[in-house]
């Protein structure tokens, strides 16, 4: 007796309400969050961007990408070791839009069906009122799927475009063919495929089962107390709280009242044991609690492990190896991600070096050494460099040049001789001649290959280099051998 007055009802179903709202919220502001002109998540094809976590990255750099996709299934891998299929019951897009038609507008505004609490009883569509009003749920529904829809391409064009595409239909036809066509499926999907989504095709439900342990916690119908319902061969012995008596005893508790049967989504029995359809979305277990409560017991319908409540072996072990190393995982694969995208360049850079090694030209161009006054020889490497501006703003490039080891002059950089502007996303080609005056080496042997390093960086709008838009490349300048130079 002491054991029933301390029972508390714990109900799931607001918390699991909550998480749709949060859920739905985050989807919905997330795209329309900009930090320094980038978004959270952003997959632009028609700029060829990607946008993470507020840094923007090109579609170069989307060797980042794996790393996210890990993030995204460990995540979910480790959630299902976890709990099951937590995330089709708490978090998917589907359950929440099938929470909003169902129980939402079929049951609650349009009180078409009697009660959220019995969700197998499909409405009589055919009754006259019913008919209108199941016209008004699809078109109320239609109008969420097209926002839901536009949402969802909110992550690829974002919104301050996808606004001004909209004035421009014509030309984004594509754009708006696809939010209609996920919007229409999204209709026939909640309205006439419903559960059966989650239990024939996401293929989710298919790979769940093997990532569960003992420890996973899920909805358990605990028969130890309630009573066997199902044999060995999942055939129903029990119909009535009569026959649950006799064939479990007089202690047996559950009354076949059904009503764990009736709330729950994907119409399957959880007193039948572990079944691949269930979702873990606990209506069983609100609606159990709500039946032992008069009983002053506590629910025979538990989100628990096999471990515990099937096997009684002891207390479930949430922090297992299992977990661990998923959350280790996931540290380790987060880091890298972090270490990676902090290296990132906000500007690309490809150095190529003509075939020919060098050539000596005079200068002034065409001069006679020791003919006309001041005129010197001068050693030239020609390179092509490409150069990409990743900004969103037109921006001005230069570059200075340093020998990576100790020579005996400078190198100077001849063409271009000023900085020059770059539109953003374009990949502009420039030919670069870097070129010397002096000995740099004297080796009478070969030519010598120097290692030079070209610091390229964008110019801010002071006319001052960029700290942040500038890479470092290591190159050659090859300088001729001492006889050469004396011919
Ligand atoms: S709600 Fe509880 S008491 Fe009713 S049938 Fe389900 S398990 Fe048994
Ligand atoms: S068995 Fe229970 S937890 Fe599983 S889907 Fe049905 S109602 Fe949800």
């Amino acid at each position: 007796m002491s054991e029933a007055k301390t029972i508390k009802k714990t109900h799931w179903r607001p918390k699991r309400y909550m998480a749709y709202i949060i859920a739905t919220v985050v989807a919905l502001v997330l795209p329309w969050i900009e930090v320094g002109g980038n978004h959270f998540f952003l997959l632009s094809f028609d700029k060829m961007k990607l946008h993470l976590a507020f840094v923007q990255f090109d579609m170069q750099e989307l060797y980042l990408m794996p790393f996210v996709l890990m993030i995204l299934f460990i995540s979910i891998f480790g959630m299902t070791v976890f709990g099951g299929r937590m995330f089709c019951g708490w978090i998917c897009p589907q359950t929440t839009f099938r929470v909003i038609f169902r129980d939402l507008i079929e049951t609650k505004l349009l009180k078409m069906r009697r009660s959220v609490k019995n969700k197998q009883k499909e409405p009589d569509y055919s009754k006259p009122e019913n008919k209108a009003k199941r016209v008004i749920s699809i078109l109320i529904w239609s109008v969420l799927a097209v926002i839901a829809a536009a949402d969802f391409m909110w992550y690829f064009v974002p919104p301050e475009d996808f606004f001004n595409y909209l004035n421009n239909p014509g030309d984004h036809m594509v754009m708006i063919g696809f939010v209609l066509g996920v919007a229409a499926f999204l209709v026939f999907d909640i309205v006439f495929i419903k559960e059966n989504f989650c239990v024939y095709v996401c293929p989710y439900s298919r790979v769940q089962s093997v990532l569960y342990d003992e420890h996973t916690i899920m909805a358990i119908y605990d028969e130890y107390r309630g009573g066997k319902i199902y044999d060995e061969n999942h055939n129903k012995i029990a119909n009535s709280i009569k026959e649950v008596k006799e064939k479990n005893g007089e202690n047996a508790l559950c009354t076949a009242c059904e009503s764990c049967v009736k709330v729950c989504p994907t119409h399957i029995d959880i007193r039948k044991g572990l079944q691949l359809e269930c979702i873990n979305c606990l209506e069983c277990v609100d609606a159990c609690t709500d039946v032992m409560a008069k009983f002053n017991e506590p629910t025979l319908v538990k989100w628990s492990s096999e471990y515990e409540t099937l096997f009684r072996k002891g207390k479930t072990r949430y922090f297992r190896p299992k977990i661990i190393g998923y959350i280790a995982v996931l540290i380790i694969i987060t880091i890298i991600l972090g270490v990676m995208a902090s290296k990132k360049e906000y500007m690309l850079l490809n150095i190529n070096k003509e075939n020919r090694n060098y050539s000596i030209v005079t200068e002034p161009r065409g001069c006679k050494l020791g003919v006309d006054k001041d005129c010197h020889f001068v050693v030239e490497n020609a390179y092509e460099f490409l150069l990409q501006n990743t900004q969103n703003e037109k921006m001005k490039f230069f570059f200075e040049v340093k020998p990576d080891i100790k020579v005996n002059g400078k190198i100077n950089i001849s063409k271009p001789k000023k900085p020059f502007a770059v539109t953003p996303g374009i990949k502009k080609k420039k030919i670069v001649l870097l070129t010397t005056k002096d000995i740099l080496v004297d080796d009478t042997r070969h030519d010598v290959i120097i290692p030079i390093t070209i610091h390229a960086y964008a110019l801010d709008k002071d006319g001052k280099p960029s700290k942040k838009i500038s890479v470092l490349r290591k190159a050659t300048f090859v300088f001729p051998r001492a006889d050469i130079l004396k011919k």
